[in-house]
């Protein structure tokens, strides 16, 4: 088993929450000194940083969501002097209104370190060649990736998105070996590479770290038996540093989250209250170490749950499970909470469906309707109508008794549905509400 940080990821949890506690009182500190909105919250609740004399004190100091981001832009949340500030991104802004990320010298080693972890963690060495395809710019995904593989000490190949010829190409000429992208976006990359009639064989690529997106485990076995790779997960966001806040180990089993770095909790979304061990909820995340902009009990809006038992692989940091999506993009279809990634789950058991689909919401006579559009391959795309019809019925059948509700489903010709360089989007909703 490879560790990047050895002493870090194997550390002891009695020893690993000592030092949460001891970076947690820092920040809770420095914010409070610092940040007069975090003042200002803190001070309304009655609650000190002397307050916080351990752990489980977290649940005292109030939320930070997404709208004190909006609210603070771009710089009311800083707790540094501008002048230390040596980076500035933000996010792809997929809901609204961009949030911003800025950052130290010391907040980005911190960062490339993540980065570094999650690539050794998914296998990468300093021999291997990651082609970085998340998208440079103001996007975490880009530079995040680039940094870490460079501290790794691998050969980082700049890619960015788009031009998926041009990937192929890259990843078969300088023999890439891992590559970074969004899930969707490693099946189009497949897709070309079918296009292009190129030989599998040719390719060195044995893994993939694969964020920014909700994806089911059904879609890593797709992506793992059309690639013939190892898929890893990898997770973050803007507000807390970008990707490399989570990822996968050779287990696959949840992903480790840098709690060094970070502590989560569960909540329940509509109460706010902390949640018993091991239930299903919102996580929310506390930074430990961020410098320029740090966050204190961060409403994620992605719902998963912690486990928090020593993983086979020997690192002790607690797994989040795969998330299952963000609270945002649940959709409530008569009563019923309904995923994207819940159905994409249930699409990749049928033979002969590529996991390029949209649902499609409406509300007629006040009554929300769901049709999932579903690209077909091309063989069976130019079968019999007949043929058609049975596999539009199935799916039907296995959608309405896996979501537990009536869903129209619609056959669509291969390659219709858009395709996305990053986030691919799942949703279309012309409820307008
Ligand atoms: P934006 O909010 O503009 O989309 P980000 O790129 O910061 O900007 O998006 C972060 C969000 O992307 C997360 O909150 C989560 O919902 C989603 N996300 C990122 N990585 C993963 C992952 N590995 N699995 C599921 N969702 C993910
Ligand atoms: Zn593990």
């Amino acid at each position: 088993m490879n560790y990047w940080d050895r002493e870090k990821e194997l550390m002891p949890r009695e020893e690993l929450e000592k030092l949460q506690l001891r970076r947690l009182k820092e920040t809770v500190n420095r914010v409070y000194t610092f940040v007069p909105s975090y003042r200002a919250k803190m001070d309304e609740l009655g609650v000190k940083p002397q307050d916080i004399n351990c752990l489980a004190d977290l649940k005292y100091l109030p939320f930070l969501t997404k709208k004190d981001f909006r609210d603070n832009y771009p710089f009311g949340l800083l707790a540094v002097p501008m002048r230390d500030v040596v980076r500035i991104q933000s996010s792809s802004g997929t809901t609204g209104k961009p949030t911003v990320a800025l950052y130290t010298k010391n907040d980005i080693d911190n960062w490339a370190e993540m980065i570094a972890r999650a690539m050794t963690s998914a296998g990468a060495t300093r021999d291997s060649v990651i082609q970085v395809t998340w998208g440079y710019g103001l996007f975490t995904g880009g530079l995040g990736g680039h940094y870490g593989a460079e501290k790794l000490g691998a050969a980082v190949l700049p890619a960015s998105g788009g031009n998926t010829k041009r990937q192929v190409t890259l990843m078969h000429d300088y023999g890439v070996t891992m590559l970074g992208c969004t899930p969707s976006y490693a099946l189009v990359i497949y897709e070309e590479l079918m296009k292009l009639g190129m030989d599998r064989s040719e390719f060195k690529l044995k893994s993939g770290i694969f964020g920014a997106e909700p994806w089911s485990e059904n879609m890593r076995k797709e992506i793992e038996s059309k690639w013939e790779i190892d898929a890893y997960d990898i997770y973050g966001m803007t507000e807390l540093v970008g990707p490399g806040v989570a990822v996968d180990c050779a287990y696959k089993n949840g992903l480790h989250l840098a709690e060094d770095h970070f502590i989560a909790e569960i909540i329940d979304p509509d109460t706010g209250e902390v949640l018993p061990e091991g239930s299903h909820g919102e996580l929310v995340i506390t930074s430990l170490t961020k410098e320029a902009y740090p966050v204190i009990r961060y409403r994620t809006r992605d719902l998963t749950r912690i486990n928090r038992e020593q993983c086979d692989c020997g690192r002790t940091h607690a797994r989040i499970e795969k998330i299952l999506g963000r609270s945002d993009d649940m959709l409530i279809i008569r009563g019923v909470n309904v995923f994207p990634s819940m159905v994409e789950s249930i699409l990749l058991q049928i033979p002969g469906i590529e996991p390029v689909y949209q649902l499609i919401v409406e509300r007629r006579n006040n009554l929300d309707r769901l049709e999932v559009q579903v690209e077909v391959s091309e063989n069976v795309f130019s079968d019999e109508v007949k043929r058609l019809e049975e596999l539009e019925g199935t799916i039907t059948r296995e959608l309405n008794s896996g979501l537990g509700i009536a869903v129209k489903v619609r056959l669509v010709e291969p390659s219709s549905i858009e395709r996305s360089e990053g986030k691919a989007k799942r949703i279309i909703d012309k409820r307008n509400i």
